[in-house]
């Protein structure tokens, strides 16, 4: 990552809206966000492939599904954090991968620029291509910043999302399902 391009980038937009860059508190500002973003914008480093390469064998192919996966991730049209949660599930094809590497997949696709259907369709793809399961179903809750503390300013209003790959297109049973499994509390 071009940190020096970033702290630029941020004294830019400290003057621009009529800051004094120099000043005590903001001194030191574009070195913290240049750091921040390599925090924030790491899933551009990060392959969802490479964590999702490890896998176990099955017997039985009953579905797997992981939810209440807390993600943070910033819209393309404003730079501003959009965030909430995702569930993913999936039918496996005799192998299944480790639980903490779903939410990772989640992780790296999170910490890029994005759009929530993009997200949501990126992770159901990555599964698809890389674990070949029967099929996969992603569903993505989320608040969006940009439409809570600037234009139409709705606080609380969520955008909700959802992907499904193979098995589960147009297969009502097997999406009641996974609907259902997210009502369990
Ligand atoms: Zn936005």
């Amino acid at each position: 990552m071009d940190k020096e391009k970033i702290m630029e980038g941020v004294k830019l937009i400290l003057e621009g809206i009529g800051e004094d860059p120099t000043r005590e508190g903001l001194l030191e500002t574009p070195d913290r966000i240049a750091r921040m973003y390599e925090e924030l914008a790491g899933g551009y480093t990060d392959s969802a492939a490479d964590h999702l390469r490890k896998r176990f064998h099955v017997d039985n192919n009953d579905m797997v599904i992981e939810k209440d996966i807390h993600f943070y991730s910033f819209c393309e049209h404003h730079m501003l954090p959009f965030y909430g949660t995702a569930a993913i599930a999936y039918i496996p094809n005799g192998e299944v991968v480790g639980l903490s590497k779903i939410a990772r997949t989640v992780e790296v696709f999170a910490k890029r620029l994005q759009l929530q259907e993009r997200l949501t369709a990126q992770i159901a793809d990555v599964f698809m291509e890389e674990l070949k399961p029967q099929g996969v179903m992603v569903l993505i809750e989320a608040e969006h910043m940009c439409m809570t503390m600037r234009g139409i300013k709705k606080p609380g209003t969520k955008t909700v999302t959802v992907v499904t790959r193979g098995v589960f297109d147009e297969n009502d049973q097997l999406q009641n399902k996974f609907f259902r499994m997210l009502e369990h509390h």
